[in-house]
């Protein structure tokens, strides 16, 4: 195997097990294929493990582990395996679930979620891209219950390791839509026009918690995709919850879900969220529940600020719309904003309007999508429920 060779004091953060060498960390960066596997040594020759080489990522090589190994199908197979088997303690008989998140599972670049006897992958890095033939062959291996494999690499930062963006089935019969039970709640998703992998899988467990505040409330989950958070309110009992979403595709898939549910207490609306939200507020319209789970709002350091401005606006929004006694639930997928800013947002807003809150609840991803601690990168997902007084 090749040897890349870290510049000296630049082994400290791989030796703790952060999984990302950076392109002036290394010595050389000679001309080797993308996705060459290649052992990591420190400055001093000791060796640090095997990872994934690409000279044109940033990110030019993703740690697999502490040890050099062969990455062939057999190490696909039994890391699949090992991510499968935590999967079970946790989230045990789960139809919808992600069966491998990438870092968290030292698997930089790879991601695998199930929907029923459907697999989704994502590559995100060559290493990972150039193995699909090991990778589709390790998951029928680990599973030989799924008849079909779907790629969803439409992903933009694929275009930073050299990669194509390019969806479709790669192995078996993928069906149109496929439906799945999540919280005793049917779930079709389309697997070709759908966002991320088809569904919002790290949501699980914090849409149950939005559904036990729920009964007897009337809802409003902005940004609702499918229906996540307005199905599981409104099965819990919720008077009524409406669910907003400026994707015409994700709105009638929600109502679908809906009806798949037999839930005649929901109904949603294509509309842009900011505006919906002002528009209620000007209307002097109120909600016993607000749910924001708004996009991601900043991919790089720069949009930050924006991002900050976007989270002030809608939870400011929504806090005019609650009543006393009411339920703000704020989420942020945006990685770059951690969970204590998020809450400052939210308190200077509550300031500023004279809105006293309670925290009530916080959560984060559902655990199958663990947190590395030695990759903050991996915590991305903040959760957050206030009550008001
Ligand atoms: N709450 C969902 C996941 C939300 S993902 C669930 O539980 O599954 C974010 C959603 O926001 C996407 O469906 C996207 O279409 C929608 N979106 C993005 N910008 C929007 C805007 N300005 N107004 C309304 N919806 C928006």
């Amino acid at each position: 195997m090749i040897t890349l060779q870290l510049k000296p004091k630049e082994h400290h953060r791989i030796a703790q097990g952060h999984l990302w060498v950076f392109r002036d960390e290394l010595v050389t960066t000679p001309d080797l294929p993308a996705g060459t596997a290649v052992n990591v040594v420190t400055h001093e020759g000791l060796s640090l493990g095997t990872g994934l080489y690409n000279k044109l990522s940033k990110i030019t090589v993703r740690m697999l582990g502490t040890t050099e190994t062969n990455i062939d199908t057999k190490f696909f197979v039994e890391r699949i395996r090992a991510a499968q088997a935590l999967r079970e303690q946790f989230l045990p008989n789960e139809e919808g679930y992600r069966v491998l998140f990438g870092e968290s599972d030292l698997m930089s670049g790879l991601i695998i979620d199930r929907y029923r006897n459907t697999m989704v992958i994502q590559m995100l890095s060559a290493g990972m891209d150039v193995r699909k033939a090991e990778i589709i062959e390790a998951i029928q291996t680990v599973f030989p219950e799924v008849t079909g494999i779907v790629e969803k690499n439409q992903i933009a930062t694929r275009k930073k390791e050299g990669l194509e963006l390019v969806d479709g089935v790669v192995w078996g019969t993928v069906p149109e839509t496929v439906q799945f039970t999540e919280n005793g709640i049917k779930i079709s998703v389309d697997l070709v026009t759908g966002q991320k992998t088809g569904y919002f899988l790290d949501q699980k467990i914090n849409r149950q918690t939005a559904a036990a505040y729920s009964k007897n409330k009337r809802v409003l989950d902005c940004f609702c995709n499918v229906g996540g958070f307005a199905l599981n309110a409104a099965a819990a009992g919720a008077t009524l919850a409406v669910g907003i979403d400026s994707s015409e595709i994700a709105v009638a898939n929600a109502r679908k879900n809906a009806e798949l549910n037999r839930l005649s207490n929901c109904e949603f609306i294509k509309a842009n969220v900011f505006d919906y939200l002002r528009e209620q507020a000007e209307a002097g319209e109120t909600w016993d529940m607000v749910i924001l789970d708004p996009p991601s709002f900043a991919k790089s350091r720069t949009a930050i600020r924006g991002a900050v401005g976007g989270y002030a606006e809608l939870n400011r929004t929504a806090m005019k719309l609650l009543r006393p006694g009411g339920i703000l639930i704020t989420a942020s997928c945006t990685q770059l904003v951690p969970e204590h800013d998020l809450m400052d947002i939210v308190y200077r807003e509550s300031a500023r309007l004279r809105v006293r809150l309670r925290l009530m609840h916080r959560g984060g991803q559902s655990p199958d999508h663990p947190v590395l601690l030695s990759m903050p990168e991996t915590h991305y997902l903040k959760f957050l429920v206030f009550s008001v007084m």
